[in-house]
């Protein structure tokens, strides 16, 4: 297992660990395929690792388990759920009541809860106890996209750290481990930026990925003011997950946009299109599109008409920009 790039989230890591104080519950939050699973189970690595450093050696037995995902103390929830991996109540209860048992090989168990902002309120709430009174032995590591979707009674209860990207050198090793070079690696730069992982995804599964497109089609209708288009982007979408990436981009597009209305050169991932929405409309227009992919991001896994939501998405975001 390597590490590309996540140089502040290493940072933040390593000083926790240099000083002995690692989180019980740590929250790694960052976008789609910017490798928060990877940092997951490099933390774990770290309470796992016989040399007890304040980084995992990466190299021992334990650390070999860990990285392998056969170590009988890491622990995936999303994976114990049933076949949907959608997290639920009677799964949930199993899991909980598990973890009051002690480890099996070790002195720690470490519960990696994926995906946090695609859990729902009720079950959130259900593992409000279970992190407020952490028995000795169970370590937290939760993952997710955004924090908007997340309890503040769980926000305040963990220690989050945002999963930054891979800088251009990063994503070039990593990108010429899996033998992509020149003008391959310039072009995936260009359109992934530091996201090593959905490059990757992208490269590997030679398709376009629909929530992306999706995506910069519709910042690219907003930006031409035609609202048929961007209704015609996000109605392609099949399914809530698809609509939620696509929210969740179009969220980072605005905030781009806005950062570059403000003088800013952010490295994002979608420069063609936050440079036209920063020269085609104001801060407060830019400000007010984000916010409404913000709160539609969140608002995603409750509605249930996906073509509705899509129609109420496009009427939102075409209302606050022309305010
Ligand atoms: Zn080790």
């Amino acid at each position: 297992m390597k590490i590309y790039g996540k140089k502040r989230a290493l940072n933040a890591l390593t000083n926790f660990g240099r000083s002995g104080r690692m989180p019980h519950a740590l929250l790694l939050y960052g976008a789609r395929g910017i490798g928060k699973r990877t940092l997951a189970d490099y933390v774990a690595m770290g309470y796992m690792c016989e040399k007890h450093g304040a980084v995992p050696c990466m190299q021992c037995n334990e650390c070999r388990r860990v990285s392998e995902h056969i170590h009988p103390d890491v622990v995936y929830p999303l994976k114990l759920m049933g076949d949907k991996e959608r997290y639920n109540m009677d799964g949930l209860r199993q899991l909980i009541s598990d973890c009051y048992i002690k480890p099996n090989d070790g002195d720690i168990r470490v519960c990696i809860f994926e995906k946090l902002d695609e859990m729902r309120p009720e079950h959130q709430n259900a593992l409000l106890k279970f992190i407020e009174e952490p028995l000795d032995f169970n370590r937290y590591i939760f993952t997710a996209e955004k924090k908007v979707s997340i309890l503040e009674t769980i926000l305040s209860r963990v220690t989050a750290v945002e999963v930054d990207g891979a800088d251009g050198a990063d994503l070039w090793a990593a990108l010429a481990e899996k033998g992509i070079g020149g003008e391959r690696a310039e072009e995936l730069y260009a359109r992934f930026g530091g996201n090593i992982g959905a490059a990757l995804t992208f490269e590997e599964s030679g398709e376009e990925l629909q929530y992306m497109t999706a995506a910069v089609n519709a910042a690219e209708a907003i930006a031409g003011r035609r609202e048929s288009a961007c209704l015609m982007a996000l109605l392609s979408l099949k399914t809530r997950e698809e609509l939620f990436e696509t929210l969740g981009i179009l969220s980072d597009i605005f905030a781009e946009a806005a950062a570059k209305r403000g003088g800013k050169e952010p490295a994002g991932a979608f420069r063609a299109q936050s440079d036209k929405l920063a020269a085609g409309f104001s801060t407060k227009a830019l400000t007010g599109l984000y916010n409404e992919a913000v709160r539609l991001y969140g608002m995603s896994f409750t509605n249930p008409n996906l073509r509705l939501f899509a129609g109420e998405c496009c009427g939102a975001f075409f209302t606050v920009m022309e305010k």
